[in-house]
């Protein structure tokens, strides 16, 4: 259905989404559609009239909400992200019926090996269950990556990586996740979540780590709808004259906090230890020290979450007294960390560490042997997994810096030996 609808004061030329801001499906739309750099609008409807006037619904509660309204006028009613990726031509399916490299994961490990690949002529296709970035695409400033020295955001950074990628002929395919995979005749066949398969002669894990989840009670119920893991750079503009939490006691924390407090009334940030963690910059933790509008409250920890359709409240144990209090919030962002997306790997004997990275190269010796399921002459190549030709980049292996610049240089460095596996078949 195709109608046009023109809110006074709404800028033409962006997409346009109109809904409810505390429902998870507006979070994902926006959560996307930011991660991919194209510029939308989020129109907030806060009563029925606005809901009937602007979006042409019948109310708040009208299921058709999300709506989107694209550039062109084409409206899409309940709008999910599949629908809006599709009409907006990022959803494309694979071109080829066999690729020599496939690469799960376009976070800066899975780009980077994409650009190189396909600049020396490998037949490269990505495969991205969300959108291009990972978890650097959640970063408001990366500060630390080489040639940058005001810091760029993560998304920029990996949309540039994507069109040159793409610009060499990498195929990118996104929303779409690779659950289930199988090795034979020095093949790797991926059947993915839509129920498309991919086929590649070599293959590259860089599908990095997911948050971790705090572990207590309505935490599915209230995710997106107030409860977000990770930084969600989408909803800061959003949260004007809120006081917001900010749960961990790291480098992202700390980041997500100084970007939110940039929009927020008040940013608290919750650490569980008696200080941030020593993986939090120096530079970042005296800046959030001279910022009026952050507190950082030590030795606390969230162990309830309550509201109605959305969060409405938190409660806050004290670790030194051991009381509760209950803060009124409406927005807490998590980023405690995470474990790897290797789900996948559990049943294929690809060989993990106890915390479920992919174990690759030297690390796979043991006493200069390789285990025994390796059947070939060689020892694995540094970066590759215990199966021939499957190698893993950046966050998701064992041992790795969880760094941009380092998931950069491993996802490039990972090539010139999917090179000589291939060379070998
Ligand atoms: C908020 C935040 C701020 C940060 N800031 C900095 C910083 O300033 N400087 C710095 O050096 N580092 C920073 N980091 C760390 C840095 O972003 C990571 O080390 C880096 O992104 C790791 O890259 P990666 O490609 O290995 O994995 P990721 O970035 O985690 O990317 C993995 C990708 O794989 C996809 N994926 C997962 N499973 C599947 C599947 N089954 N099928 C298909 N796709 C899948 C995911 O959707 C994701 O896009 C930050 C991290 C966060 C969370």
């Amino acid at each position: 259905m195709t109608t046009e609808v023109d809110p006074p004061g709404a800028d033409p030329d962006r997409v346009r989404l109109y809904g409810v801001h505390t429902t998870p499906d507006g979070y994902a739309l926006r959560d996307f559609l930011s991660r991919s750099t194209v510029a939308f609008e989020w129109i907030d409807l806060s009563h029925d009239d606005q809901a009937r006037r602007d979006a042409g619904v019948d109310g708040l509660d009208d299921p058709r909400l999300p709506v989107c309204v694209l550039a062109d006028g084409t409206r899409l009613e309940r709008a999910t992200v599949q629908s809006v990726a599709k009409q907006l031509d990022l959803l494309t399916t694979a071109r080829s019926r066999e690729y020599d490299l496939s690469i799960y994961g376009a976070g800066p490990a899975g780009l980077s090996a994409a650009v190189a690949a396909a600049s020396e002529g490998l037949r490269t296709v990505v495969v991205e269950r969300e959108a291009v970035g990972g978890q650097a695409g959640a970063s408001s400033l990366i500060e630390n990556f080489p040639g940058f020295p005001g810091g760029i955001s993560g998304a920029d950074l990996a949309e540039r990586a994507r069109q040159q990628a793409a610009s060499f002929g990498a195929e990118i395919l996104l929303v779409r996740e690779g659950v289930e995979a199988e090795f034979h005749d020095g093949r790797i066949d991926v059947r993915l979540a839509d129920g498309g398969r991919v086929r590649a002669r070599a293959n590259l894990c860089a599908t990095g780590v997911e948050y971790r989840r705090l572990g207590i009670d309505g935490e599915e119920r209230y995710l997106g709808a107030g409860l977000y893991y990770g930084a969600a750079l989408s909803e800061a503009a959003l949260c004007a004259d809120e006081h917001v939490y900010v749960v961990g006691g790291g480098n992202s924390a700390g980041q997500a906090a100084r970007h939110l407090a940039a929009y927020a009334a008040h940013v608290t940030l919750l650490v569980r230890g008696e200080r941030p963690a020593a993986s939090m910059s120096e530079y970042l933790l005296s800046r959030l020290r001279a910022t009026p509008n952050v507190t950082i409250a030590t030795r606390r920890q969230v162990v309830g979450l309550s509201g109605a359709a959305c969060l409405e409240r938190i409660v806050v144990r004290d670790g030194s007294t051991g009381r509760e209090r209950t803060e009124p919030t409406g927005r807490m962002f998590v980023l405690i960390g995470g474990e790897p997306n290797t789900e996948w790997a559990r049943d294929l004997g690809i060989i993990r560490d106890p915390g479920g990275y992919l174990v690759t190269g030297p690390d796979l010796l043991d006493a200069g042997r390789p285990p025994a399921v390796w059947d070939l002459d060689r020892d694995p190549f540094y970066l590759e997994t215990s199966i021939p030709g499957s190698f893993a980049a950046g966050d998701v292996r064992h041992g790795s810096v969880k760094r941009v610049a380092s998931a950069v240089g491993e996802g490039s460095m990972a090539i010139p030996f999917v090179h000589r596996h291939l060379e070998s078949l």
